[in-house]
């Protein structure tokens, strides 16, 4: 049963966006549930809906030509929305292929940079990835040490990164490295470059229906067009995770209602003590707390996309909605977890794999507390991070 729209928000969304939505949610009904499961079971992320993805729409979605879609950012946070319902891992796939590839691109790329890849990545022909985070540098991006020395035709990489979202499947790699200066720019790596290889970490308890990888980079020679022209400095690295956290605090909202309609629909209908649990006083306190959180954590976002399409997002707007959505998706999906009973803990049911995914999102993107620290220096002046 749906969960009863109390403060009637989907009469805040135009019928285009509601369409885009309903488009969404079908793909996933048809596409996704029925497969999640095994794939989870499996660990695998199905690139054969690649393709599907793409004819919908969803990659590059919010931009401006180069056969994209070119919808409104409410209308992108509702698509990360509805595929996060499904599985954090579609949704990652999304945020990284747009927020963290297509953008730099755009925002920091070449003319030819853009017309070269950005049309075949709106195809879900070229895939690509964002490296960033090294082995010993995930909060503190700033310190990495990937090199990038110049060469007289270009650029040679050497260094490793981790935890790179679709790296293994990847045409195109968006590599941060730091020049003799010192200063940190964006690189484009193409698949089969000599010297890069993308192994796949494997072992993951969360997210496995994502990619996730190492990149190697030992003496790797890329020509001189391949730097983004305008990704220099560590700000161009974070103005992408600030796309990528946008979509990350709507789906999350997808994740949690998943949770929520699946336990509101258990308690409903197991019996105990003679009558549904839904019948008990502390059942429904959990339910009342966990309906209010998700409808404020709809509300934050909403306004969040209309900033984002007026241009007027701040960053730390961006790091509130993050924070408080991916701990509000997680507590409710923990909460949904206890309320299944030891039926919760069985892949019949949804609510242990978005917990598990769940525990990714809490962390990548800029963790919990390092959202809170950003906050905490918006409201105070003061950084709190060393
Ligand atoms: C599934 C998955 C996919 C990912 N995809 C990508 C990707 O596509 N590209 C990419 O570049 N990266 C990616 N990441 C990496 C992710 O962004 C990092 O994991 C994240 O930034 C945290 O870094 P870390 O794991 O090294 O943790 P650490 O930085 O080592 O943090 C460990 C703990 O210390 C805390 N901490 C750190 N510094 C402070 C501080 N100053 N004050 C208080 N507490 C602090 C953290 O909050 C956390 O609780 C991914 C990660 C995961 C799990």
């Amino acid at each position: 049963m749906p969960i009863p729209d109390l403060y009637r928000l989907d009469e805040l969304f135009t019928e285009e966006q509601r369409l885009i939505q309903r488009t969404v949610r079908d793909f996933v009904d048809e596409k996704i549930l029925p497969g999640v499961r095994q794939w989870n079971r499996d660990a695998v992320f199905p690139v054969e809906l690649i393709p599907e993805m793409a004819a919908l729409g969803l990659l590059g979605a919010t931009i401006q030509g180069w056969g994209c879609a070119g919808v409104d950012y409410v209308a992108y946070g509702l698509i990360a929305q509805e595929l996060e319902r499904g599985d954090s891992g579609f949704r990652s796939f999304v945020s990284v292929q747009n927020g963290l590839s297509m953008y730099p691109l755009l925002a920091f790329g070449s003319e030819e940079q853009k017309d070269r890849w950005l049309p075949p990545m709106a195809r879900g022909e070229v895939v690509g990835c964002f490296a960033l985070t090294e082995p010993d540098f995930g909060s503190d991006p700033g310190g990495l040490i990937t090199q990038a020395r110049r060469t007289a035709g270009g650029w040679v990489l050497n260094g490793v990164k981790r935890w790179s979202t679709n790296a293994t499947i990847a045409d195109l790699a968006v590599i941060w490295a730091k020049d003799e200066a010192g200063v940190i720019r964006g690189f484009l790596v193409e698949k089969g470059t000599p010297g890069m290889t993308a192994p796949e970490i494997t072992g993951k308890l969360s997210l496995r229906v994502s990619v996730s990888s190492e990149v190697h980079l030992d003496d790797c020679h890329i020509p001189a067009e391949n730097a983004l022209p305008g990704a220099v400095g560590l700000k161009t690295a974070l103005m992408c995770l600030n796309q990528a956290r946008y979509s990350i605090a709507w789906g999350a909202v997808g994740a949690a209602l998943a949770c929520f309609e699946e336990a509101v629909e258990y308690a409903q209908t197991r019996i105990q003590f003679d009558r549904p649990i839904a019948g008990f006083q502390l059942v429904q306190a959990k339910l009342a707390r966990m309906w209010t959180e998700i409808t404020n954590a709809r509300l934050l976002v909403l306004r969040l996309g209309q900033m984002m399409d007026q241009g007027k997002a701040h960053h730390a707007a961006v790091s509130m909605a993050k924070r408080y959505n991916v701990q509000t998706a997680l507590e409710t999906a923990r909460t949904c977890r206890d309320l299944l009973g030891a039926s919760g803990i069985v892949d019949d049911y949804h609510v242990f794999r978005h917990m598990a995914n769940l525990e990714s999102v809490y962390t990548y993107e800029g963790t919990h507390d390092i959202h809170t620290l950003i906050l905490g220096q918006e409201l105070t002046g003061l950084a709190a991070y060393a």
